[in-house]
Protein backbone atom coordinates (compact mmCIF):
# COMPACT_ATOMS: atom_id res chain seq x y z
CA UNK A 1 0.00 0.00 0.00
CA UNK A 2 1.79 3.50 -1.11
CA UNK A 3 1.58 6.05 2.25
CA UNK A 4 -0.74 8.11 0.16
CA UNK A 5 -3.90 5.50 0.81
CA UNK A 6 -3.90 5.67 3.85
CA UNK A 7 -7.63 6.36 5.30
CA UNK A 8 -8.55 8.35 8.19
CA UNK A 9 -9.70 6.23 9.93
CA UNK A 10 -6.62 3.65 9.76
CA UNK A 11 -6.86 0.51 11.87
CA UNK A 12 -3.41 -0.78 12.99
CA UNK A 13 -2.96 -3.99 12.23
CA UNK A 14 -1.64 -5.20 15.36
CA UNK A 15 -3.97 -4.28 17.81
CA UNK A 16 -7.90 -3.91 18.00
CA UNK A 17 -9.76 -0.81 17.54
CA UNK A 18 -9.62 2.64 16.48
CA UNK A 19 -8.46 5.10 19.56
CA UNK A 20 -9.51 8.06 20.95
CA UNK A 21 -6.11 9.65 20.80
CA UNK A 22 -6.09 9.23 16.87
CA UNK A 23 -9.67 10.70 16.33
CA UNK A 24 -8.18 13.87 17.69
CA UNK A 25 -5.03 14.65 16.17
CA UNK A 26 -5.39 17.27 13.77
CA UNK A 27 -3.35 14.98 11.37
CA UNK A 28 -1.18 12.06 11.30
CA UNK A 29 1.68 12.53 8.79
CA UNK A 30 2.49 9.85 6.28
CA UNK A 31 6.31 8.25 6.08
CA UNK A 32 7.14 6.31 2.82
CA UNK A 33 7.88 2.51 2.62
CA UNK A 34 11.57 1.75 2.44
CA UNK A 35 12.35 1.65 -1.35
CA UNK A 36 15.13 -0.01 -2.47
CA UNK A 37 18.73 -1.23 -0.22
CA UNK A 38 20.68 1.25 1.99
CA UNK A 39 23.34 2.00 3.97
CA UNK A 40 23.46 3.81 7.31
CA UNK A 41 25.53 3.87 10.65
CA UNK A 42 23.11 3.09 12.60
CA UNK A 43 19.32 1.23 11.36
CA UNK A 44 16.78 1.27 13.74
CA UNK A 45 13.64 -1.45 13.89
CA UNK A 46 10.53 -0.35 15.67
CA UNK A 47 8.82 3.86 15.34
CA UNK A 48 7.74 3.75 18.96
CA UNK A 49 9.11 6.27 21.58
CA UNK A 50 12.10 4.44 22.16
CA UNK A 51 13.19 4.15 18.54
CA UNK A 52 11.89 7.23 17.78
CA UNK A 53 14.25 9.65 20.54
CA UNK A 54 16.83 7.83 19.19
CA UNK A 55 16.92 8.39 15.59
CA UNK A 56 16.17 11.95 16.28
CA UNK A 57 19.10 12.34 18.92
CA UNK A 58 21.41 10.58 16.68
CA UNK A 59 20.38 12.82 13.44
CA UNK A 60 20.59 15.38 15.54
CA UNK A 61 24.45 14.72 15.98
CA UNK A 62 25.13 13.97 12.52
CA UNK A 63 25.02 10.42 12.46
CA UNK A 64 23.68 8.49 9.38
CA UNK A 65 20.06 6.32 10.72
CA UNK A 66 17.75 4.72 8.97
CA UNK A 67 14.24 3.52 11.04
CA UNK A 68 11.87 1.39 9.91
CA UNK A 69 8.58 0.52 11.58
CA UNK A 70 6.36 -2.53 10.27
CA UNK A 71 2.94 -0.71 10.44
CA UNK A 72 2.50 3.02 10.99
CA UNK A 73 4.24 5.34 13.16
CA UNK A 74 1.42 4.95 16.26
CA UNK A 75 0.31 1.33 15.90
CA UNK A 76 2.37 0.02 18.65
CA UNK A 77 2.24 1.21 22.36
CA UNK A 78 3.25 4.46 22.48
CA UNK A 79 0.59 6.04 19.98
CA UNK A 80 -2.57 3.84 22.47
CA UNK A 81 -1.29 3.65 25.88
CA UNK A 82 -2.97 5.51 29.11
CA UNK A 83 -0.74 8.26 28.65
CA UNK A 84 0.19 8.27 32.46
CA UNK A 85 3.79 9.62 33.24
CA UNK A 86 4.25 8.00 36.58
CA UNK A 87 7.11 8.57 39.11
CA UNK A 88 10.39 6.34 39.59
CA UNK A 89 10.24 2.97 38.07
CA UNK A 90 7.47 0.68 37.74
CA UNK A 91 8.21 -0.55 41.45
CA UNK A 92 8.55 1.73 44.82
CA UNK A 93 11.96 2.60 45.47
CA UNK A 94 11.93 1.29 48.70
CA UNK A 95 10.93 -2.26 46.70
CA UNK A 96 13.89 -1.86 44.92
CA UNK A 97 16.23 -1.11 47.17
CA UNK A 98 15.25 -4.68 49.03
CA UNK A 99 17.13 -6.32 45.96
CA UNK A 100 19.41 -3.49 44.90
CA UNK A 101 20.79 -1.47 47.66
CA UNK A 102 19.84 2.03 48.59
CA UNK A 103 22.66 3.57 46.36
CA UNK A 104 21.49 1.34 42.98
CA UNK A 105 17.68 2.11 43.70
CA UNK A 106 18.73 6.35 44.30
CA UNK A 107 20.63 6.03 41.05
CA UNK A 108 17.77 4.51 39.50
CA UNK A 109 15.07 6.97 40.79
CA UNK A 110 17.17 10.02 39.69
CA UNK A 111 17.31 7.62 36.02
CA UNK A 112 13.86 8.38 36.22
CA UNK A 113 13.30 12.07 37.47
CA UNK A 114 15.50 12.43 34.63
CA UNK A 115 13.53 11.00 32.25
CA UNK A 116 10.33 13.21 33.20
CA UNK A 117 12.37 16.55 33.03
CA UNK A 118 13.64 15.20 29.87
CA UNK A 119 10.31 14.77 28.14
CA UNK A 120 8.86 18.08 29.32
CA UNK A 121 11.78 19.76 28.05
CA UNK A 122 11.82 18.10 24.43
CA UNK A 123 7.63 18.66 24.10
CA UNK A 124 8.56 22.55 25.20
CA UNK A 125 11.74 22.51 22.45
CA UNK A 126 9.60 21.29 19.75
CA UNK A 127 6.15 23.53 20.80
CA UNK A 128 4.33 19.86 21.06
CA UNK A 129 1.09 20.83 23.09
CA UNK A 130 0.77 16.83 24.70
CA UNK A 131 -2.20 17.80 26.82
CA UNK A 132 -0.24 17.55 29.77
CA UNK A 133 -2.64 17.59 32.70
CA UNK A 134 -0.81 17.42 36.69
CA UNK A 135 -1.37 14.54 38.92
CA UNK A 136 -1.02 11.28 39.54
CA UNK A 137 -2.99 9.39 42.34
CA UNK A 138 -2.17 5.46 43.17
CA UNK A 139 -5.22 3.87 45.44
CA UNK A 140 -5.10 0.81 47.35
CA UNK A 141 -8.16 -1.82 46.53
CA UNK A 142 -7.33 -3.48 50.27
CA UNK A 143 -7.04 -1.96 53.32
CA UNK A 144 -3.80 -4.46 54.22
CA UNK A 145 -2.14 -2.16 51.79
CA UNK A 146 -2.07 0.80 53.82
CA UNK A 147 1.47 0.42 55.71
CA UNK A 148 3.46 -0.27 52.94
CA UNK A 149 2.06 3.24 50.64
CA UNK A 150 2.88 5.12 54.44
CA UNK A 151 6.70 3.56 54.24
CA UNK A 152 6.44 3.95 50.63
CA UNK A 153 5.52 7.71 50.66
CA UNK A 154 7.98 8.29 53.41
CA UNK A 155 10.89 6.65 51.84
CA UNK A 156 10.35 8.66 48.59
CA UNK A 157 10.04 11.85 50.48
CA UNK A 158 12.68 11.74 52.99
CA UNK A 159 15.57 9.47 51.32
CA UNK A 160 14.81 10.00 48.01
CA UNK A 161 14.34 13.90 47.98
CA UNK A 162 11.33 13.60 46.16
CA UNK A 163 8.78 16.26 47.79
CA UNK A 164 5.56 16.16 45.70
CA UNK A 165 4.35 12.73 47.24
CA UNK A 166 2.07 12.39 49.96
CA UNK A 167 -0.01 9.42 51.65
CA UNK A 168 -3.50 10.17 51.18
CA UNK A 169 -6.17 8.76 54.25
CA UNK A 170 -9.90 6.99 53.21
CA UNK A 171 -11.10 10.02 53.29
CA UNK A 172 -9.32 11.84 50.94
CA UNK A 173 -8.84 8.81 48.49
CA UNK A 174 -12.45 8.93 47.79
CA UNK A 175 -12.85 12.87 47.81
CA UNK A 176 -9.70 13.01 45.18
CA UNK A 177 -10.76 9.90 43.22
CA UNK A 178 -14.80 10.36 43.30
CA UNK A 179 -15.31 6.82 44.75
CA UNK A 180 -15.36 5.00 48.14
CA UNK A 181 -14.26 2.00 46.65
CA UNK A 182 -10.57 2.61 47.34
CA UNK A 183 -8.98 2.49 51.25
CA UNK A 184 -6.09 4.84 50.89
CA UNK A 185 -3.39 6.07 48.45
CA UNK A 186 -0.53 8.00 47.52
CA UNK A 187 -0.75 11.29 45.51
CA UNK A 188 2.32 12.75 43.08
CA UNK A 189 1.67 16.07 42.15
CA UNK A 190 5.05 15.71 40.18
CA UNK A 191 3.78 14.04 37.44
CA UNK A 192 1.04 13.93 35.29
CA UNK A 193 -0.47 12.71 32.34
CA UNK A 194 -0.50 13.02 28.79
CA UNK A 195 -1.91 12.56 24.94
CA UNK A 196 0.61 10.53 24.03
CA UNK A 197 0.20 10.09 20.23
CA UNK A 198 0.46 13.72 19.90
CA UNK A 199 3.44 13.79 21.49
CA UNK A 200 4.40 10.70 19.12
CA UNK A 201 3.79 12.69 16.35
CA UNK A 202 5.73 15.74 17.34
CA UNK A 203 8.61 13.37 17.48
CA UNK A 204 8.61 11.68 14.17
CA UNK A 205 8.34 14.50 12.90
CA UNK A 206 11.40 16.33 14.81
CA UNK A 207 13.47 13.02 14.35
CA UNK A 208 12.77 13.77 10.19
CA UNK A 209 13.41 17.72 10.11
CA UNK A 210 16.74 16.40 11.85
CA UNK A 211 17.80 14.23 8.97
CA UNK A 212 16.46 10.64 9.90
CA UNK A 213 15.00 8.64 7.13
CA UNK A 214 12.03 7.45 8.31
CA UNK A 215 9.97 4.38 6.60
CA UNK A 216 6.60 3.37 7.64
CA UNK A 217 5.06 -0.59 6.52
CA UNK A 218 8.22 -1.31 6.30
CA UNK A 219 8.82 -4.93 8.42
CA UNK A 220 12.63 -6.23 9.17
CA UNK A 221 11.91 -9.85 8.17
CA UNK A 222 15.60 -11.21 9.76
CA UNK A 223 18.60 -9.45 10.90
CA UNK A 224 22.27 -11.17 10.19
CA UNK A 225 25.56 -10.17 10.27
CA UNK A 226 28.15 -10.75 7.81
CA UNK A 227 31.76 -8.90 6.93
CA UNK A 228 31.39 -6.66 10.01
CA UNK A 229 27.96 -5.22 9.14
CA UNK A 230 24.34 -5.80 10.45
CA UNK A 231 21.62 -7.02 7.75
CA UNK A 232 18.19 -6.36 7.71
CA UNK A 233 16.00 -8.03 5.44
CA UNK A 234 12.55 -5.64 4.84
CA UNK A 235 10.01 -6.62 1.54
CA UNK A 236 11.10 -3.83 -0.68
CA UNK A 237 15.33 -3.67 0.08
CA UNK A 238 17.87 -4.55 2.52
CA UNK A 239 19.71 -2.32 5.24
CA UNK A 240 23.30 -2.57 5.83
CA UNK A 241 24.17 -1.16 9.36
CA UNK A 242 26.96 -0.33 11.21
CA UNK A 243 25.14 -0.64 14.37
CA UNK A 244 20.99 -1.96 15.11
CA UNK A 245 18.65 -0.71 17.71
CA UNK A 246 15.80 -3.28 18.36
CA UNK A 247 13.24 -1.25 19.54
CA UNK A 248 9.85 -3.27 18.90
CA UNK A 249 9.23 -3.69 22.46
CA UNK A 250 5.73 -6.11 23.07
CA UNK A 251 5.92 -6.80 19.26
CA UNK A 252 9.20 -8.38 18.69
CA UNK A 253 7.72 -12.11 17.52
CA UNK A 254 10.42 -13.99 16.11
CA UNK A 255 12.40 -11.81 14.66
CA UNK A 256 14.77 -12.08 17.47
CA UNK A 257 15.20 -14.84 19.91
CA UNK A 258 17.17 -13.00 22.99
CA UNK A 259 14.42 -10.40 23.20
CA UNK A 260 11.38 -12.64 22.75
CA UNK A 261 12.85 -14.40 25.79
CA UNK A 262 12.98 -12.10 27.89
CA UNK A 263 9.95 -9.50 26.55
CA UNK A 264 6.38 -10.86 26.45
CA UNK A 265 3.31 -9.26 25.45
CA UNK A 266 0.76 -8.86 27.42
CA UNK A 267 -2.54 -7.13 26.16
CA UNK A 268 -4.41 -3.96 27.83
CA UNK A 269 -7.44 -2.13 26.27
CA UNK A 270 -8.73 1.09 26.84
CA UNK A 271 -12.08 2.57 26.59
CA UNK A 272 -12.99 6.56 26.28
CA UNK A 273 -16.35 7.74 27.50
CA UNK A 274 -18.26 10.69 26.29
CA UNK A 275 -17.30 13.61 28.36
CA UNK A 276 -18.54 13.53 32.37
CA UNK A 277 -20.15 16.92 32.44
CA UNK A 278 -22.76 15.28 34.52
CA UNK A 279 -20.09 13.17 36.86
CA UNK A 280 -18.29 16.55 38.33
CA UNK A 281 -17.35 14.39 41.22
CA UNK A 282 -15.85 11.96 39.12
CA UNK A 283 -11.92 12.74 39.84
CA UNK A 284 -12.52 16.57 40.34
CA UNK A 285 -8.94 17.32 40.00
CA UNK A 286 -8.58 15.67 36.75
CA UNK A 287 -5.49 13.44 38.11
CA UNK A 288 -4.41 10.12 36.82
CA UNK A 289 -5.26 7.01 38.56
CA UNK A 290 -3.96 3.73 38.90
CA UNK A 291 -5.14 1.03 41.69
CA UNK A 292 -3.24 -1.99 43.55
CA UNK A 293 -4.23 -4.94 41.32
CA UNK A 294 -1.84 -6.31 40.34
CA UNK A 295 -3.75 -6.75 37.09
CA UNK A 296 -3.46 -3.01 37.34
CA UNK A 297 -6.20 -0.76 36.23
CA UNK A 298 -5.50 2.79 34.94
CA UNK A 299 -8.20 5.66 34.20
CA UNK A 300 -7.82 9.28 33.86
CA UNK A 301 -9.77 12.37 32.92
CA UNK A 302 -8.82 14.00 29.78
CA UNK A 303 -9.04 17.84 28.92
CA UNK A 304 -12.38 17.67 27.46
CA UNK A 305 -13.83 15.66 30.32
CA UNK A 306 -13.76 11.82 29.16
CA UNK A 307 -12.58 9.01 31.28
CA UNK A 308 -10.03 7.08 29.91
CA UNK A 309 -10.72 3.56 31.63
CA UNK A 310 -8.02 0.60 31.00
CA UNK A 311 -7.77 -2.46 32.26
CA UNK A 312 -8.77 -6.01 31.40
CA UNK A 313 -5.43 -6.87 30.56
CA UNK A 314 -5.78 -10.59 28.36
CA UNK A 315 -3.14 -13.22 29.45
CA UNK A 316 -3.86 -14.64 26.02
CA UNK A 317 -3.43 -13.49 22.02
CA UNK A 318 -7.03 -13.15 21.48
CA UNK A 319 -8.85 -9.67 21.91
CA UNK A 320 -11.77 -10.10 23.45
CA UNK A 321 -14.88 -9.38 21.20
CA UNK A 322 -16.14 -6.86 22.87
CA UNK A 323 -13.66 -4.41 24.90
CA UNK A 324 -16.62 -1.96 25.53
CA UNK A 325 -18.37 -3.95 27.57
CA UNK A 326 -15.72 -5.11 29.69
CA UNK A 327 -14.25 -1.61 30.42
CA UNK A 328 -17.59 -0.72 31.35
CA UNK A 329 -18.11 -3.30 33.88
CA UNK A 330 -15.07 -2.45 35.47
CA UNK A 331 -15.63 1.16 35.32
CA UNK A 332 -18.96 0.39 36.98
CA UNK A 333 -16.93 -1.28 39.67
CA UNK A 334 -15.64 2.08 40.75
CA UNK A 335 -17.83 4.24 39.48
CA UNK A 336 -21.77 2.85 39.64
CA UNK A 337 -23.26 5.60 38.52
CA UNK A 338 -21.27 5.31 35.10
CA UNK A 339 -22.76 1.91 34.57
CA UNK A 340 -24.36 3.09 31.43
CA UNK A 341 -22.19 5.77 30.27
CA UNK A 342 -21.43 5.54 26.20
CA UNK A 343 -18.01 4.57 25.27
CA UNK A 344 -17.52 6.21 22.39
CA UNK A 345 -14.10 5.08 21.22
CA UNK A 346 -12.47 1.43 22.86
CA UNK A 347 -8.91 0.10 21.73
CA UNK A 348 -6.38 -1.93 22.90
CA UNK A 349 -2.34 -2.87 22.25
CA UNK A 350 0.45 -5.07 24.12
CA UNK A 351 2.60 -3.87 27.18
CA UNK A 352 5.98 -5.35 27.12
CA UNK A 353 6.35 -6.82 30.27
CA UNK A 354 9.68 -8.75 31.51
CA UNK A 355 10.00 -11.06 34.11
CA UNK A 356 11.07 -8.44 37.02
CA UNK A 357 8.97 -6.03 35.96
CA UNK A 358 12.15 -4.25 35.17
CA UNK A 359 13.50 -2.49 31.85
CA UNK A 360 15.11 -4.80 29.51
CA UNK A 361 18.73 -3.32 27.88
CA UNK A 362 21.23 -5.73 26.51
CA UNK A 363 23.40 -6.16 23.18
CA UNK A 364 21.96 -9.33 22.16
CA UNK A 365 24.62 -9.34 19.31
CA UNK A 366 27.82 -7.97 18.43
CA UNK A 367 26.27 -4.18 17.96
CA UNK A 368 22.61 -5.20 18.00
CA UNK A 369 21.54 -3.38 21.23
CA UNK A 370 17.38 -4.09 22.22
CA UNK A 371 15.49 -2.06 24.67
CA UNK A 372 12.00 -2.66 25.85
CA UNK A 373 10.23 -4.39 28.62
CA UNK A 374 9.21 -1.07 30.43
CA UNK A 375 6.53 -3.35 32.06
CA UNK A 376 3.75 -0.69 31.49
CA UNK A 377 6.00 2.51 32.73
CA UNK A 378 7.22 3.01 29.62
CA UNK A 379 6.05 6.32 28.26
CA UNK A 380 8.34 8.68 30.03
CA UNK A 381 11.02 5.81 30.25
CA UNK A 382 10.88 4.79 26.11
CA UNK A 383 11.57 8.24 25.58
CA UNK A 384 14.57 8.76 27.66
CA UNK A 385 16.04 5.24 27.02
CA UNK A 386 16.16 6.52 23.14
CA UNK A 387 18.23 9.45 23.63
CA UNK A 388 20.19 7.30 26.18
CA UNK A 389 21.12 4.95 23.09
CA UNK A 390 21.68 7.36 21.01
CA UNK A 391 23.92 9.02 23.74
CA UNK A 392 25.73 5.46 24.00
CA UNK A 393 26.39 6.11 20.12
CA UNK A 394 27.64 9.59 20.74
CA UNK A 395 30.15 8.98 23.86
CA UNK A 396 27.78 11.53 25.86
CA UNK A 397 26.90 9.90 28.98
CA UNK A 398 27.05 6.12 30.17
CA UNK A 399 23.17 5.97 32.40
CA UNK A 400 21.88 3.37 30.02
CA UNK A 401 24.66 1.57 31.56
CA UNK A 402 22.58 1.26 34.65
CA UNK A 403 19.95 -0.45 33.13
CA UNK A 404 21.87 -2.79 30.93
CA UNK A 405 23.04 -3.82 34.54
CA UNK A 406 19.77 -4.85 36.23
CA UNK A 407 19.15 -8.57 36.42
CA UNK A 408 16.35 -9.61 33.74
CA UNK A 409 16.14 -13.22 33.70
CA UNK A 410 14.17 -14.87 30.91
CA UNK A 411 10.51 -15.89 30.92
CA UNK A 412 10.36 -19.95 31.71
CA UNK A 413 9.19 -22.05 29.20
CA UNK A 414 11.03 -21.35 25.86
CA UNK A 415 9.56 -19.95 23.23
CA UNK A 416 6.67 -22.92 23.20
CA UNK A 417 5.41 -22.68 26.65
CA UNK A 418 6.07 -19.28 28.13
CA UNK A 419 2.99 -17.71 27.48
CA UNK A 420 0.89 -20.55 28.68
CA UNK A 421 2.64 -20.85 31.87
CA UNK A 422 2.61 -17.00 32.28
CA UNK A 423 -0.86 -17.06 31.57
CA UNK A 424 -1.69 -19.61 34.67
CA UNK A 425 0.90 -17.18 37.14
CA UNK A 426 -1.16 -13.94 36.05
CA UNK A 427 -4.43 -15.81 35.96
CA UNK A 428 -3.45 -16.55 40.01
CA UNK A 429 -2.46 -13.34 40.63
CA UNK A 430 -5.73 -12.00 39.14
CA UNK A 431 -7.69 -14.09 41.54
CA UNK A 432 -5.86 -12.84 44.30
CA UNK A 433 -6.40 -9.66 43.44
CA UNK A 434 -10.16 -10.10 44.49
CA UNK A 435 -9.50 -11.71 47.93
C1 LIG B 1 -2.93 -0.13 26.26
C2 LIG B 1 -1.62 0.32 26.82
C3 LIG B 1 -1.61 1.20 27.90
C4 LIG B 1 -0.40 1.64 28.42
N1 LIG B 1 -0.41 2.61 29.40
C5 LIG B 1 0.75 3.13 29.85
C6 LIG B 1 0.74 4.20 30.76
O1 LIG B 1 -0.30 4.74 31.13
N2 LIG B 1 1.94 4.65 31.23
C7 LIG B 1 3.12 4.12 30.81
O2 LIG B 1 4.18 4.58 31.25
N3 LIG B 1 3.17 3.13 29.89
C8 LIG B 1 2.01 2.64 29.40
N4 LIG B 1 2.05 1.66 28.43
C9 LIG B 1 3.35 1.19 27.94
C10 LIG B 1 4.00 2.18 26.97
O3 LIG B 1 3.09 2.56 26.00
C11 LIG B 1 5.24 1.51 26.35
O4 LIG B 1 6.13 1.13 27.36
C12 LIG B 1 6.00 2.41 25.38
O5 LIG B 1 5.16 3.08 24.50
C13 LIG B 1 7.02 1.57 24.64
O6 LIG B 1 7.53 2.28 23.53
P1 LIG B 1 8.43 1.52 22.47
O7 LIG B 1 8.86 2.52 21.48
O8 LIG B 1 9.49 0.78 23.18
O9 LIG B 1 7.46 0.44 21.84
P2 LIG B 1 6.15 0.61 20.77
O10 LIG B 1 5.62 1.96 20.95
O11 LIG B 1 5.32 -0.55 21.01
O12 LIG B 1 6.88 0.57 19.40
C14 LIG B 1 7.39 -0.62 18.85
C15 LIG B 1 7.19 -0.53 17.37
O13 LIG B 1 7.96 -1.53 16.72
C16 LIG B 1 7.28 -1.90 15.56
N5 LIG B 1 7.79 -3.21 15.11
C17 LIG B 1 7.66 -4.40 15.72
N6 LIG B 1 8.26 -5.37 15.01
C18 LIG B 1 8.79 -4.77 13.91
C19 LIG B 1 9.53 -5.25 12.82
N7 LIG B 1 9.85 -6.54 12.68
N8 LIG B 1 9.92 -4.34 11.86
C20 LIG B 1 9.63 -3.03 11.99
N9 LIG B 1 8.91 -2.53 13.03
C21 LIG B 1 8.50 -3.39 13.99
C22 LIG B 1 5.82 -1.96 15.99
O14 LIG B 1 4.95 -1.87 14.88
C23 LIG B 1 5.75 -0.76 16.93
O15 LIG B 1 5.25 0.39 16.30
C24 LIG B 1 0.84 1.17 27.89
C25 LIG B 1 0.82 0.29 26.80
C26 LIG B 1 -0.39 -0.13 26.27
C27 LIG B 1 -0.39 -1.06 25.10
Amino acid sequence: MSAKEFPMSWQSPIAPGISWYQETVAERPEYPALDGSRQTSVAIIGGGFTGLQAAYHLAKSGVSVTLIEGCRIGDGASGRNGGQLGTGQRSYPDEIEEELGFERSKALFDLAENAKKYLFDFADEHGIDMDYLPGQLNVSHKASYEREYRQSVEAIVTRYGYPHMSFMDGKETAERAGSKRFFCGTRDTGTGHIHPLKLLIGLAKAAKDAGAGIFEMTPAKSIRQTAGKTLIETPTGTISADRVLIATNAYIENLEPVTAAHVMPIHSFIGATVPLDRFPEVIPGSEALADSRFVVRYWRKTRDGRLLFGGREAYTADAPRDISSHIRRQIAEIYPQLRDIEITHAWGGCVGITMPRKPFAREVMPGVMSIGGYSGHGVMLSNYCGKLYADSITGKTGELDLLKDLKVPPFPGGAKFRSPLLFLALTWFALRDKF
